[in-house]
Parts: structure tokens; sequence; C-alpha cells
């Protein structure tokens, strides 16, 4: 293999383990999607086929990876949980990061054209990245509410900003300047005095963002009990160190709008975190 006099150049390429043990966090984030999604006319202030298409790809990558436990995702990022006893690509830095990037801006393109029929892709969309560790179970709650608790701060206040601009005719620099210093509660009474909307009634995937998970589903459930599927896994081959005695088990991927702040969520899923 190192036949070559030049091959000592590979030494030069350092080892980038990650820690064992630890969580990893990867988020990744559209690059200029503010350009991207104007470029390419998404409704605002929520386009639902963005939000669509960002699900399908990131359930992609949950398929590609069973290390892979949890998702979140809002606007133009997501983030994966990767369980801590994962040796995905033994734990390479690198590798993890950019071979999981691409995977999903790969995915997001091949897909496109089934949400945006009509809207024909005028240049590549890219996702930047990044991996964080976390030591503890503490952390890792923390950082899913505080992206959630962020899903909840920027649709509020692109919700508002949307309904000034569109429904009650200002500019978008006075519906930035009718914003500015405006706690929650004041744009919560805008919505609702000037423009009869009730915040809280507001489709929960705005509100509360997507939350992909694993469910195990039996062969025999009905097809009407299968909500939320988006994509079925092949059962797992027998070889596989997590698989089941029943063979007729399968994984299933759910899309969920729910909170994941609060205890219920993690106390019905506490394998997401052991
Ligand atoms: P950067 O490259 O620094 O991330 P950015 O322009 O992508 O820059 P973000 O803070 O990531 O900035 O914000 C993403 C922007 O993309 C949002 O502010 C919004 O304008 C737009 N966007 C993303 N998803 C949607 C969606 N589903 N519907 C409408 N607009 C969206
Ligand atoms: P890894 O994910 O580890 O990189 P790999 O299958 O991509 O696995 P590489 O060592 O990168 O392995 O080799 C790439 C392989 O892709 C080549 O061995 C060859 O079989 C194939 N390949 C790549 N480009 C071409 C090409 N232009 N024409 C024919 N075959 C190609
Ligand atoms: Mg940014
Ligand atoms: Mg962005
Ligand atoms: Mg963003
Ligand atoms: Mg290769």
């Amino acid at each position: 293999m190192a036949g070559s006099k030049f091959a000592y150049v590979r030494k030069f390429e350092l080892p980038d383990t990650l820690l064992p043990g630890t969580f990893m966090v990867l988020r990744l984030d559209g690059h200029s999607f503010h350009r991207f999604s104007e470029m390419h006319g998404f409704s605002k202030p929520n386009d639902v086929r963005a939000l669509a298409l960002m699900d399908h790809a990131a359930g992609n990558l949950l398929e590609q990876h069973p290390d892979i436990v949890l998702a979140f995702g809002q606007s133009d990022e997501f983030s994966f949980l990767i369980r801590k006893s994962a040796s995905l690509y033994n734990r390479r830095h690198a590798k993890i990061l950019s071979t999981l990037t691409s995977q999903f801006t790969a995915s997001y393109i091949f897909h496109w054209a089934s949400y945006f029929p009509n809207e024909p892709l005028k240049y590549p969309p890219s996702f930047d990245g990044r991996i964080i560790l976390y030591p503890g179970t503490r952390e890792v709650r923390d950082y899913f509410s505080w992206r959630q608790t962020d899903t909840h701060i920027n649709n509020l206040y692109n919700t508002t900003f949307w309904a000034l601009v569109q429904q009650g005719g200002e500019s978008t620099t006075q519906a930035h300047a009718t914003l500015k210093g405006t706690l929650s509660k004041h744009k919560h009474d805008i919505l609702f005095f000037r423009f009869k909307v009730n915040y809280n009634t507001l489709d929960a995937r705005f509100r509360k963002g997507s939350t992909l998970v694993r469910e195990e589903v039996s062969e025999d459930t009905p097809e009407e009990e299968r909500e939320g599927v988006t994509q079925e896994t092949p059962p797992r081959p027998v070889h596989s160190p997590v698989s089941h005695s029943k063979s007729k088990a399968r994984s299933r991927i759910a899309v969920l709008h729910c909170d994941i702040i609060k205890d219920v969520f993690w106390d019905a899923r506490p394998e997401i975190l052991s």
C-alpha cells in the first residue's frame, strides 16, 4: 500500500477521534437560507414544503445510521443526537461530520423536486455542520430544550413580523421597528388584537419544530395505527447486536411536533439517553 516515496505525507493526517463515552450532537444549518428561501419562493413565515423536505432528509440520515437516536429540526437547521456508545467511523470527527453533512445535503437536493415540483433549483443549496460533545444527560436535555425554545422565540417573532407586513401593510423595515424591544406578551397581543390570531392554535409543527424518533412497530400493527410514519426501515439483520428475538419487529421513524423540554417525552423513551 504505502509503496511510493511520496507516501510519507499521509503521516501529516493526524487522528481526530472524539472522546469515547460522550454524547455527540451534530447540528446542520442551511448556508444563507435567508437568500435561498427568497430565491426559491418559500412562503413566509413558514413554508411547510421546506420543513417537510428537511424532515425527509433528516429521516434518511436516521435510516442510514442506527447510532442516531434522536433528531430535532426547525427552520433551516437540524440537530442529531448520536448515542454515547457509538463507534460510527471509529468516532473520527472529520469523517462523521463530513459524511453526515454530505448525506443530508445530497438527500435534500435529491428529494427537492418531490416537495417543490414547480420550483426548479436555481443553485445547489449547502449546509454547514458542527459536532458538539456533551458529557451527560443533563447537558443533552438542555441542548434540545435550548433549540426548542429558540424555535418558539423565532416563530413568535416571525409570525408577528409577517402579519404586520402581509396583513398590516407595513414595510419590512417598519415591521422590524414595530417589534424592536417588544416582549413576548406584546407580540401575542399584536397577533390577537390586531390580527385575530391566537398564537397557541397555530400548527404545532411551527411552534414545536420536528422531533424524529425511532419507534418499533410489530408486523401486525394495523396500518391506521401507523400515524406519522415517514419511512419504514427494513428489519434489522439477525446478526445485528441491537436486533430482537421477535424477528418481525420493524423500526419506523416517527415525526413528532411535541414538547421536548418537559420530562414526559424523555420518560416515555428512556433508551434515547441510555
Ligand atoms: P447562515 O448561513 O449564517 O445560517 P442564514 O441566512 O441561513 O445564514 P439563519 O439564521 O440560518 O440564516 O436563518 C435561516 C433563514 O432561512 C430564516 O431566517 C428564514 O428566512 C429562512 N427559512 C428557512 N426555512 C424556512 C421555511 N421553512 N420557511 C420560510 N423561511 C425559511
Ligand atoms: P470509502 O467510502 O471508504 O471512500 P470507496 O468505495 O469510495 O469507499 P475509494 O478507495 O474511495 O473507496 O475508491 C473509490 C472507488 O470508486 C474506486 O475504487 C472505483 O471502484 C470507483 N470509482 C471512482 N471513480 C471512478 C471513475 N471515474 N470510474 C470508475 N470507477 C470509479
Ligand atoms: Mg446562522
Ligand atoms: Mg442558515
Ligand atoms: Mg438557521
Ligand atoms: Mg471513496
